[in-house]
C-alpha cells in the first residue's frame, strides 16, 4: 500500500487508507463488508493502522542492537495498557485522517474506537504505572522492553447486581487481538518441582515439570516519529501438547490433563489488590515470567556479544515490585547451573544488574512465601535463597557483631511465625537500588520498613516520585481541553509538559476561563449522556461531580466518603430550603474478590444511592453514582469530566497514587488528605488550589501509639452519631436492618484501623469549604487552571529520565 504518511494531499491519503482497510478486511479477516461487524471492521482498521508502525519498530529494534549503551528490561507482572487504536492514531498523528477514512466509508470512528476491548492485564494503580512507563520509555526512545504475562483472562469484570459486586470472567482475547505478534518460534522451558541431587560441587535439578513460555509481541507507540517499543508477553503452552498413549486408549481428557495444568499457568490475572494471597499457582506465573525473560535476555546478549561477561554493562533490569523478584535467584541459577560461572563472579554481576520499585509499606501487602511451598515448587531457587541469605547475614555479622536481634530483622527468611522468605528483603538485598515512589514513601520506607537496610546500604535508596503519561491522560482523553492548549501554546507540551505553566498568566483572561469552562461542561454533557445511557439516571451537567474513582480499599477510604454523602443528606432534611449546591458524586471500581469488607462497601454506596436517588424531598440537588466495571477507558470518560478528585487515603498509606495526577491535569481541584504524591501535588499547584484535610502521617502514627478512642468521637458528635447509627437501624436497608452492623462494628468496637472517625469533621469542614468556592464559578475555574498549568513535573516523562539519570545509569538521549 501506498504510505499515508509521504502522501501529502489529504484526499490521496483518506483515499490510501479506505483502500488498505479495506484490503485488510478481505484478505486478513476474509469477509464480505456486507456481512462484516463492527469489530471486524475494528480489526481491520488495527492492521491497516499496525502495518504504519511496524518499520519504525523494526528500525527501532536495529538501532538498540548496535548502540553501546544499556538497554532496560522492565519487569512486571501488570500492564494495565487500555486501548491501543485511539493512542495509536494519536502517537501517528492519523487521528482526522482516519476519521475521514471511515466517514467516506458511512462509519464513525468514535463508535469503532469503542468496539476495542480494553485489556485488563493489570488491577489498578501498579499496572498503569507500568503502562505510563512504556509510553514514556519509546518516547524518549530509551533502549528498552517490558516483559510481562498474556493471561488469557484479565481481571474479572465487574457487574453490579441488586447493588453487588458480581464477577464474570473478563474474555478480552475472544476477538482476537490485532496488535500482538506471535512468536511461534520464541520459546523457553519453564521448569518447576523436581528435585536436586549434589554432584560433587555441581547441583543437578533433574526430574523437573516443564512448561513452554511462548513470546507475543506488542508493538509500543510513543508520541512522534519511530518512538516505539516492545512489550513481551509470555504465553505457557504444554511442552507435550497431548499423551497420544492415554488418547489412543480412549482416554480423552486425560489424555489433554498436562496441557491443561501447563496453561493455566498464564490463564488468568490475581485479582488481588493491595494483599497477599499465597497461591501457589501465582508463585508459579511469578516465576514463569521472570524465567522465561531471564533466559531471552541471556540468550540475546549472548548471540550479539559472544559472552556474557560485560552482561551488566549492557542491561539494567527493573522490577516493578517483589513480583518478579525471584528473578534475582534465577539469574544466579542461570549463571551458576548453565554457565559455569563461580558464586562470586555471579553475585557480582547480578549486583549492578537489578533495582525494585517498593510500592507498599502495609505489612499485609508485602509478600512473603513459605519456605515450605517455595521448596517444592523451585527447589534450586530456595537452595540460593539461602546461600544469598548465609553470605549476606556473614557480611553483617562482621560489621555488627553482638546484634543478634539485628540479625533476626535483617535476615532473608522470617522465622518468627513458621518460616518464610521474605521477599521485599530479597529484592533489597540483591538490588543495586531501591527507590520508592513518592518523597513521602520513600521517606517512610527508610524509616520504617527497611530502617536496618537503610542504615546498612545508605546509598541504595532514592525516591522517584510516580507520573503518568501527558498523551493518553490528556492528549486522547480530554479533546476540548487539549486542543484550546494548542490554541494557547502550540502542540509541543505532549513531549514537554513543563510548558504547561505558559498558562499561567491565562488566569487574568476573562475570555480564556469562560472557555475553560465550556471544556469541561462539554466533558460533563458526556459523561452524563454515559450515565443516562448505561445506568438510567438522569444527572444535571451543571452540578458539581465529585468522584471516586480506584480500586476498592479500606486504606483508600471510600467508606469516608459515602459516610460524608449520608451526613449531606441529613443535613439536607433538616434545612430543606438551604441554597445547596447540586451535586453528583460519582464513585467505581472493583474489589478483589475475596475481599469482603471491600466489597461490602460497594454494597452500602449502591444501597445509599438508592434511598437518596429516589427521596423527592432531595430535589435532586444530591446524586450517588455508582459506575460499574472500572477501567482505563472508564477513567479517560470520566476524568476529564470531573470538578472534584477524592483523594482522601489514610495519610501514610497510599504510596504515591497517580489517579490524583491525571484529575490535576485535566482541571480538576483536588480534595485530599496529605498522603503520597498529594503533599507534592500541593506544592506544586499552591496551598490555595487544593483542599486538604485530615492528621498528617505522622499525627496518624501519634494517635495509634496513644490509644486512639473512635467510640469518644462517636459520642461526642450529634452528626456522625446520625450518620452511623442510620446505618444500623437499617434506613438504607430496609429488608435487612443488620447488613452494614458489621462495618459499624468495625469502627465504633473494633478501632476503626484506617482512622474514618478522626479525620471525619475535618472532611467535612473541606467539603463545605468546596460548595463554597463553586458558587464563584470563575473563581473555581482559576483555580482549576492553576492546577493544570503547574502538573508539568506529573509527566512520566521526566519520571522516566529521573530513572535513567538514578537508577539504570544510563546516558540520558542527547
Ligand atoms: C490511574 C488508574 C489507577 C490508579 O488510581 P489511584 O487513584 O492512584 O489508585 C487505577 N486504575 C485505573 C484504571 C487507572 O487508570
Amino acid at each position: 500500500m501506498n504510505d499515508p504518511f509521504i502522501i501529502k494531499n489529504r484526499e490521496q491519503r483518506i483515499n490510501a487508507l479506505v483502500d488498505s482497510i479495506q484490503t485488510k478486511l478481505k484478505f486478513m479477516i476474509g469477509k464480505d463488508p456486507i456481512i462484516a461487524t463492527q469489530h471486524d471492521w475494528l480489526n481491520a482498521i488495527s492492521y491497516a493502522i499496525r502495518d504504519l508502525t511496524v518499520d519504525r519498530w523494526l528500525r527501532a529494534i536495529r538501532r538498540s542492537l548496535s548502540q553501546s549503551d544499556r538497554a532496560v528490561a522492565y519487569l512486571s507482572m501488570e500492564y494495565l495498557i487500555g486501548r491501543t487504536l485511539s493512542n495509536t492514531l494519536l502517537n501517528l498523528g492519523m487521528y482526522d485522517d482516519v476519521a475521514g477514512a471511515l466517514k467516506k466509508m458511512g462509519f464513525e470512528l468514535n463508535a469503532i474506537l469503542e468496539e476495542e476491548d480494553d485489556p485488563g492485564l493489570g488491577n489498578g494503580g501498579l499496572g498503569r504505572l507500568a503502562a505510563c512507563f512504556l509510553d514514556s520509555l519509546a518516547t524518549l526512545k530509551i533502549p528498552s522492553v517490558g516483559f510481562g504475562i498474556r493471561y488469557e483472562y484479565g481481571m474479572f469484570q465487574q457487574n453490579i447486581i441488586d447493588g453487588q459486586q458480581v464477577e464474570s470472567t473478563d474474555r478480552w482475547l475472544q476477538y482476537g487481538n490485532a496488535w500482538e505478534f506471535p512468536r511461534y518460534n520464541l520459546s523457553y522451558k519453564v521448569r518447576f518441582a523436581g528435585r536436586l541431587q549434589q554432584e560433587g560441587k555441581v547441583t543437578r535439578w533433574i526430574e523437573t515439570e516443564e512448561v513452554l513460555a511462548r513470546a507475543y509481541d506488542q508493538i509500543v507507540m510513543g508520541y512522534g516519529c519511530d518512538a516505539t517499543n516492545t512489550l513481551r508477553l509470555w504465553s505457557a503452552h504444554a511442552t507435550n501438547e497431548m499423551n497420544i498413549s492415554k488418547f489412543n486408549q480412549g482416554e480423552y481428557s486425560a489424555a489433554f490433563e498436562d496441557k491443561n495444568f501447563s496453561e493455566n499457568v498464564s490463564r488468568v490475572l490475581y485479582p488481588n489488590d493491595s494483599t497477599e494471597s499465597g497461591k501457589i499457582l501465582r508463585l508459579g506465573q511469578e516465576y514463569f515470567l521472570v524465567s522465561a525473560t531471564l533466559q531471552n535476555i541471556l540468550d540475546v546478549h549472548y548471540r550479539v556479544h559472544g559472552t556474557l561477561h560485560n552482561l551488566a554493562d549492557k542491561i539494567a533490569i527493573h522490577l516493578n515490585d517483589t513480583h518478579p523478584v525471584l528473578a534475582i535467584p534465577e539469574l544466579m541459577r542461570l549463571l551458576i547451573d548453565e554457565h559455569e560461572y563461580t558464586w562470586e563472579a555471579a553475585w557480582q554481576m547480578s549486583e549492578k544488574i537489578f533495582s525494585y520499585t517498593n510500592h507498599t509499606l502495609m505489612s499485609e501487602a508485602l509478600e512473603r512465601w513459605s519456605v515450605e511451598l517455595l521448596g517444592r515448587l523451585l527447589p534450586r531457587h530456595l537452595q540460593i535463597i539461602f546461600e544469598i541469605n548465609d553470605h549476606f547475614l556473614t557480611k553483617i555479622k562482621q560489621r555488627y557483631p553482638n546484634n543478634p536481634e539485628l540479625l533476626t530483622r535483617l535476615s532473608l527468611i522470617d522465622e518468627s511465625h513458621g518460616r518464610y522468605v521474605r521477599m521485599a528483603w530479597l529484592a533489597v538485598v540483591g538490588s543495586y537500588r531501591v527507590n520508592g515512589v513518592s518523597q513521602l514513601h520513600s521517606e517512610l520506607m527508610t524509616q520504617e520498613i527497611f530502617a536496618d537496610f537503610a542504615k546498612i546500604f545508605p546509598k541504595r535508596f532514592c525516591n522517584i516520585t510516580n507520573g503518568i503519561t501527558p498523551r493518553r491522560w490528556l492528549a486522547l482523553c480530554n479533546k476540548p481541553l487539549a486542543s484550546l492548549i494548542d490554541e494557547t501554546i502550540g502542540e509541543h507540551w505532549r513531549e514537554d509538559l513543563t510548558l504547561l505553566s505558559r498558562l499561567q498568566q491565562r488566569t487574568d483572561f476573562p475570555l480564556f476561563i469562560e472557555r475553560l469552562k465550556t471544556c469541561k461542561l462539554e466533558n460533563k454533557v458526556a459523561l452524563a449522556s454515559y450515565i443516562a445511557n448505561h445506568l438510567n439516571i438522569i444527572v444535571d451537567p451543571h452540578a458539581l461531580f465529585d468522584v471516586q474513582i480506584k480500586r476498592i480499599h479500606e486504606y483508600k477510604r471510600q467508606l469516608l466518603n459515602i459516610l460524608q454523602v449520608i451526613g449531606r443528606y441529613h443535613r439536607m432534611l433538616r434545612l430543606p430550603e438551604k441554597n445547596w449546591v447540586p451535586r453528583v458524586v460519582i464513585f467505581s471500581g472493583k474489589a478483589a474478590s475475596s475481599y469482603v469488607n471491600a466489597k461490602m462497601i460497594i454494597r452500602l454506596i449502591n444501597d445509599v444511592a438508592q434511598v437518596i436517588n429516589h427521596d423527592a424531598r432531595i430535589k435532586n440537588r444530591l446524586k450517588v453514582i455508582f459506575i460499574p466495571n472500572y477501567s482505563v477507558s472508564l477513567a479517560e470518560l470520566i476524568i476529564p469530566a470531573t470538578d472534584l478528585s477524592e483523594q482522601i487515603s489514610l495519610a501514610g498509606t497510599e504510596a504515591s497514587g497517580t489517579g490524583n495526577m491525571k484529575f490535576a491535569l485535566n482541571g480538576a481541584l483536588t480534595i485530599g488528605t496529605l498522603d503520597g504524591a498529594n503533599i507534592e501535588i500541593r506544592e506544586h499547584v499552591g496551598e490555595e488550589n487544593i483542599f486538604i484535610f485530615g492528621h498528617t502521617a505522622k499525627q496518624v502514627e501519634a494517635l495509634r501509639a496513644q490509644g486512639y478512642d473512635p467510640r469518644k468521637i462517636y459520642q461526642e458528635h450529634e452528626d456522625l452519631h446520625d450518620v452511623l447509627n442510620s446505618l444500623v437501624s437499617g434506613v438504607f436497608s430496609p429488608n435487612d436492618p443488620n447488613r452494614y452492623y458489621a462495618l459499624y462494628d468495625s469502627l465504633i468496637n473494633f478501632g476503626d484501623y484506617y482512622q474514618l472517625l478522626a479525620d471525619y469533621h475535618s472532611y467535612v469542614q473541606a467539603q463545605d469549604a468546596v460548595d463554597k468556592l463553586y458558587q464563584t464559578p470563575n473563581l473555581w475555574a482559576q483555580k482549576t487552571l492553576c492546577n493544570i498549568a503547574n502538573m508539568g513535573y506529573f509527566s512520566s516523562d521526566r519520571t522516566i529520565k529521573e530513572y535513567v539519570e538514578k537508577i539504570w545509569d544510563m546516558k540520558p538521549n542527547p
